[in-house]
């Protein structure tokens, strides 16, 4: 992989740029240093995965809104992995996870790893005033802010986008986590990408916050926040196969599966059936929640919660449940941390 890039104006063609064109215009990562009328710069991060592509969408938005008069304040954008959204993928094949090297992680050394410290360390010598990281998902999920710390301005920075924040300290790794030790950050979760109302929300976002003065440290109102945090992740076994429509495989998921994000389920709601084979059993992995006696029951041929669970980022795409996970299972939780009822 190429080095970083640094330019600090807007090459001709990148405010109607499509993301599948960014590695043919920029040849490879690129950070924009780009000047604002006042005080320290936000820094935005876009495209760590390739194939999400609200965050640039809102970012040409924003920066041809202020095209002419300039913007607000000093913006550090960072366009991430072309390769990947040149293909359409949310990493390349024998490429790490671009939001999982981030300084934290527990992954080995890799080219991705250099090219992202160089990233933190040119954006740490900018003194960020805050910063701002874009993803979409592949299920039906509500947007969400995620933080990293229980601090009443990453919650302020989060509330900005929206009321339901998540709490979560795996995985490791994630632009957010180490964003934090340097500034107030956040994850924006954006649902479907190529849906323009996400990209307007996202625009709406990243203009607040180019606007904001400061963020307060006086707490956000209990009654304007829903505060989780990820408790467990599901995974599927890596030999197991999976399914969603049907077709025979170890894991036959019910078709509708991820109508159920954030809602609150009751032990014995029904996810999906075993195959044939029986030969597998869904991975829970503690990530934060706490040991925990079974989640899953397999009566009969059926996959069902033995116990009541908050599901999130329940997607119908195979891929993603490989590269990623089935999903997270949150836990409400106080502004200490603590699970609540
Ligand atoms: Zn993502």
């Amino acid at each position: 992989m190429s080095a970083l890039r640094v330019l600090e104006a807007l090459p001709p063609g990148l405010l109607t740029a499509r993301t599948s064109e960014l590695e043919r215009l920029l040849g490879g990562p690129t950070l924009f240093d780009l000047p604002g009328r006042e005080g320290a710069p936000l820094f935005l991060s876009t495209l760590l995965h390739g194939n999400e592509d609200t965050g640039f969408e809102a970012a040409k938005r924003v920066l041809a809104r202020h095209a002419a008069r300039g913007l607000p304040r000093p913006l550090l954008l960072f366009v991430g992995n072309v390769a990947a959204a040149a293909r359409n993928l949310r990493t390349l094949p024998g490429q790490q996870d671009f939001n999982r090297v981030w300084p934290g992680t527990r992954l080995a050394a890799s080219p991705e790893h250099a090219l992202i410290a160089e990233v933190f360390d040119y954006v740490r010598q900018r003194a960020p005033f805050a910063s701002i990281d874009i993803h979409n998902n592949t299920g039906l999920n509500p947007h969400y802010g995620c933080v990293n710390r229980l601090d009443e301005r990453w919650l302020h920075l989060a509330r900005l986008f929206s009321r339901t924040v998540v709490y979560f300290t795996e995985p490791t790794g994630v632009q957010s986590q180490a964003l934090a030790t340097l500034c107030p950050a956040v994850t924006v979760e954006c649902g479907k990408a190529g849906v323009a109302a996400n990209i307007a929300h996202a625009e709406a976002y990243i203009d607040a916050c180019l606007h904001l003065a400061e963020l307060p440290h006086a707490p956000v109102p209990e009654h304007d926040l829903d505060l989780m945090r990820t408790g467990w992740i599901v995974r599927v076994p890596a030999a197991a196969s999976l399914s969603f429509d049907g077709t025979p495989a170890d894991f036959e998921f019910r078709p509708d599966l991820d109508h159920l994000n954030f809602s609150e389920l009751a032990a014995g709601t029904r996810f999906g059936r075993l195959g044939a084979r029986h030969a597998h059993r869904l991975d829970v992995v503690d990530a934060g929640g706490g040991a925990l006696d079974a989640v899953f029951d397999y009566p009969g041929d059926d996959i069902v919660l033995a116990r009541d669970a908050l599901p999130s980022m329940l997607t119908l795409d195979v891929n993603a449940v490989r590269l990623d996970c089935l999903c997270y299972l949150m836990q409400r939780i106080d502004r200490h941390g603590r699970a609540v009822p």
